[in-house]
């Protein structure tokens, strides 16, 4: 997984996934305490994650 930030600052990390038969994908998570989670808008700020706007 790859670390990336939203542009409200929240950090998300972002995993990426290749398979054969199989269009390049991305998956989105948040990190809690004892969990993560997927995502697809900023949990912060609401904004929709796209891996071509993060930083
Ligand atoms: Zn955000």
């Amino acid at each position: 997984m790859q670390e990336r930030f939203c542009k409200c600052g929240n950090r998300v990390m972002v995993q990426y996934h290749s398979k054969k038969d199989e269009a390049w994908f991305t998956r989105f998570w948040v990190m809690g305490n004892t969990f993560g989670k997927t995502i697809r808008v900023c949990p912060v700020c609401g904004s929709p994650l796209d891996i071509n706007s993060l930083k």
